[in-house]
């Protein structure tokens, strides 16, 4: 079978499976350091690669490999971007990651890598399974991308309606990911938690120091609006631990803007204390606290991240 010409002047001839590839064997060595000390060795390879020549190429044999993401690796490494397909499946994506993975050549894909990841998210904006989030997540990882990967990690987390290490799906697909993430998930989850039900009860909080009867009436109605949400939006009550982060952020953010606020008001029977009346509005102070809980490639690949550390 005739190979596929990605460099016509190649010296090499990769066969990934039950295809062929004719490539530059310097491109493929500066693109990957794997194939670079595979090239230099005095293995076969190695030597059948320094004495080979257009005219007799040498062959290496992946069996392996995936030759879909093979093609999309030489094509890149050969600087042929015009060849590359504008947008990857999932299961594209997926072969690619375990490819980088193998070859250490992430800083090669990253560039178009974060196109795809883009692509693929605007895709399916809704109802997207988080199977294939969670694959994305990995791309991601596996090309170093903090953006991507604190985003996706995040919306995962959002959407997770129970314990990520009790997930399936994620415990039988951990991919080149390190065993620890689906507890540090978790623990993302459980700080945004936190997080929501302190702002939800710093006004029942705030009522509560004043014994009087209109103020404890204040308290019901806000317990009861919070209750008459979707999902029954009582903090520490089993529903709340039940709910995904997203529904409870879209029942909340579904109120009109002040709903909450609205038992702040003034007590007829005694002023406030200025510290209750300049309160932040209790979604915005919401979003402030779980805004900035989020989890980065630095935090995962180090165990440990000054920017995210948990208190
Ligand atoms: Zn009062
Ligand atoms: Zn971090």
């Amino acid at each position: 079978m005739a190979a596929e010409v990605i460099e016509p002047d190649g010296d090499l001839t990769i066969v990934c499976h039950d295809t062929s590839f004719q490539v530059c064997s310097k491109a493929i060595a500066l693109a990957s350091p794997v194939f670079k000390a595979m090239f230099m060795s005095n293995f076969m390879e190695g030597l059948s690669v320094k004495n080979s020549d257009p005219s007799n190429p040498a062959v290496v044999k992946l069996p392996e490999d995936d030759p879909e993401a093979f093609r999309i690796f030489s094509n890149i490494a050969h600087h042929r971007l015009d060849r590359l397909p504008h947008q990857l499946e999932i299961d594209q994506l997926d072969g690619l990651a375990m490819l980088v993975d193998k070859y250490q050549c992430a800083s090669l894909i990253r560039g178009v890598g974060r196109s795809w990841i883009l692509g693929a998210l605007r895709k399916r904006s809704r109802e997207r399974p988080r199977e294939e989030l969670w694959l994305l997540l990995h791309f991601a990882y596996v090309v170093n991308s903090q953006t991507y990967f604190s985003a996706i990690s995040r919306v995962l987390v959002e959407s997770s309606p129970q314990p990520f290490l009790r997930w399936k799906y994620a415990r039988d697909n951990m991919r080149t990911f390190p065993g620890e993430l689906l507890a540090q998930l978790d623990l993302l989850h459980n700080q945004i938690l936190v997080q929501m039900q302190l702002a939800l009860m710093d006004p029942v909080l705030c009522l509560t120091r004043n014994s009087c009867s209109e103020c404890r009436f204040k308290i019901d109605g806000y317990l009861y609006r919070l209750f008459t949400l979707e999902g029954g939006l009582i903090p520490s009550t089993p529903s709340f631990g039940k709910t995904s982060i997203a529904s409870i952020l879209q029942s909340l953010y579904s109120m009109e803007e002040d709903a909450l606020d609205w038992y702040m008001k003034e007590c007829e029977r005694h002023p406030m204390p200025p510290t209750l009346k300049n309160r932040v509005p209790v979604l915005e102070d919401l979003k402030k606290r779980i805004g900035a809980l989020n989890m980065c490639l630095k935090c995962i690949k180090d165990g440990y991240c000054e920017k995210h550390v948990v208190e």
